[in-house]
């Protein structure tokens, strides 16, 4: 991959007609090395936020050695790419043969489940060809628990409600060799909270079921920062975590685990888009719904946005983007901040689009290709240089009991 600079050095040296990701490996690395030194237990990387081979082994080459796969190509994948890399199959639906396939030819042991049919599959399909059931299986039932605190919900879809909780604890306890406990408080949780509340459903749901609990698995969302969605500090996320999962009624030897996602790659990319047309407040674009800006059209997520060149003069003024494909719905209403005065041919940065951005592109319409390259300046917003001012002291304030 080539290295450059910056964005604007790409852009002198290209002049790119297609979108460039800007891949930023120092990023990556100091996340995955912030999480492996100060989460109190064991980070496993979400590998659907960005399945890049290269981000896969940076993460690994800086201390992550848990990754959370959800299909049986990304197990595939990830076992191809780390031999001795431990993967946990944490989708909570998956097919006979997948689970078949990960166990018997992949080494993967680790399971979650929310039904007792997702049980029977899975104690059938890792049994030997004679009958024999697996002895060294590490099962988690997934409890559903609020995403109110959080961005995107993944609180409807899975989990198991408290009320079926206990007997599917108790149930599955028989067949594994760990037992574990798991949930999702949706992506972007903007407040700790979120997880404090959930640890208060496992605590309610360990009593309730009287069984040992060797595992306990926070889940994805822990944020990144976006314009007008500046979290807490991850210390006090990881704080309070620890502090509620030291009280549960738990073995002393169990096991704290989260399932980062977005936090360990949001900051390891960023793109190069260039504005084919201007209509008055509104910027044609060559990347978009289809491609790495999914969540911009989708949810309204706004990323933060630069304009690359130096002779533009005027104010910051707010713009909606349209992406390349012939559908009204590949439409971003942003507000984007950028100069008055930019115009067709000018090119815009997008950043902090490392997760769930270059890992959503198709080929629809025709478009989506796009080159890679290396930079290395910093991302435009980032949780772990340590030079970000605590957003505790201002008005948006997250109180710490
Ligand atoms: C998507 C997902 C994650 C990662 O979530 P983030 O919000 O990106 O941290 C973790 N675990 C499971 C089961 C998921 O589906």
């Amino acid at each position: 991959m080539h290295h450059f600079p910056d964005a604007k050095a790409v852009v002198r040296a290209l002049a790119p007609d297609e979108p460039v990701i800007l891949n930023r490996p120092h990023a990556a690395a100091r996340a995955a090395r912030f999480f492996t030194e100060k989460f109190p237990g064991k980070s496993m990387y979400a590998v659907k936020a960005n399945p890049s081979p290269e981000l896969i082994q940076i993460l690994w080459d800086n201390g992550v050695t848990h990754f959370d796969v959800a299909s049986i190509a990304e197990v595939r994948m990830v076992r191809g790419l780390l031999p001795e890399a431990k993967l946990c199959f944490m989708h909570p639906v998956k097919t006979r043969g997948a689970i078949a396939e990960a166990y018997h030819q992949h080494g993967v042991k680790t399971f979650s489940l929310d039904t007792r049919e997702e049980l029977e599959k899975i104690v059938g399909a890792t049994a030997s060809e004679s009958g024999e059931l697996a002895t060294d299986l590490n099962l988690l039932v997934r409890l559903r628990v609020s995403s109110e605190h959080s961005l995107l919900s993944l609180a409807s879809k899975f989990g198991t409600d408290l009320a079926d909780a206990a007997p599917l604890l108790r149930e599955t306890r028989q067949y594994c060799d760990a037992l574990g406990v798991c949930f999702h408080v949706g992506s972007q949780a903007m407040t700790p909270f979120a997880y404090v509340q959930a640890l208060e459903r496992v605590r309610a749901v360990i009593a309730d079921a009287a069984v040992t609990v060797d595992i306990v698995d926070v889940g994805g969302g822990f944020p990144s920062s976006y314009p007008g969605m500046e979290p807490p500090p991850l210390e006090d996320y990881f704080a309070l975590i620890h502090r509620h999962f030291e009280a549960l009624p738990i073995s002393y030897s169990a096991e704290l685990w989260a399932e980062p996602g977005r936090a360990l790659c949001a900051e390891y990319s960023s793109i190069i888009v260039k504005v084919e047309k201007r209509r008055g407040e509104e910027l044609y674009i060559n990347d978009g719904a289809y491609g790495a800006l999914f969540d911009a059209a989708h949810v309204d997520w706004r990323f933060p946005v630069v304009a690359l060149e130096d002779d533009l003069t005027k104010p910051l003024a707010e713009f909606a983007f349209y992406g390349p494909t012939c559908d009204d719905a590949d439409y971003m209403k942003g507000p984007f901040m950028l100069p008055e005065d930019i115009q067709a041919n000018d090119y815009i940065e997008i950043g902090m689009l490392g997760a769930y951005g270059a890992a959503m592109k198709t080929a629809f319409n025709g478009f989506g290709a796009a080159e890679a390259v290396i930079v290395e300046d910093e991302p435009m917003a980032s949780l772990y240089r340590g030079d970000r001012p605590d957003p505790r002291s201002s008005d948006n304030v997250v109180s710490l009991r």
